[in-house]
């Protein structure tokens, strides 16, 4: 993986740094929230309507898809590219999939 955008002695503004790193830990919370509610999801609606299981299905997938893009286009606190994209790959990872910062090391350096 070449990334030319990188730029690890870039002095930012550290309200803006502190505002990304604020946004991505908040898209990546509601990907994997999102996420984990399917299960409740599908074992109330086989309790209460089981016959609509099917669009309930639709729903958490239509929702699952714009949340994803969603929290795929956070962008990186220290380098400014997608912390979850490089190119056309999209992994949710702990770390910035260019300069490697992790979430919880949420220090400017
Ligand atoms: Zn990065």
């Amino acid at each position: 993986m070449e990334d030319k955008n990188i730029q690890p002695d870039q002095q930012e503004d550290p309200a803006l740094y502190k505002a990304r790193f604020a946004q991505l830990l908040k898209r990546r919370k509601m990907f994997f929230g999102s996420l984990i509610i399917y299960i409740p999801i599908m074992w109330v609606m086989q309790q209460l309507a089981p016959k609509s299981m099917l669009t309930a299905f639709g729903i958490w997938v239509v929702i699952m898809v714009a949340v994803m893009l969603y929290s795929a286009l956070a962008v990186c606190p220290r380098c400014g590219n997608y912390f979850h994209m490089n190119g056309m790959t999209l992994l949710y990872f702990r770390k910035c999939l260019h300069c490697q910062l992790h979430v919880k090391d949420n220090k400017q350096s």
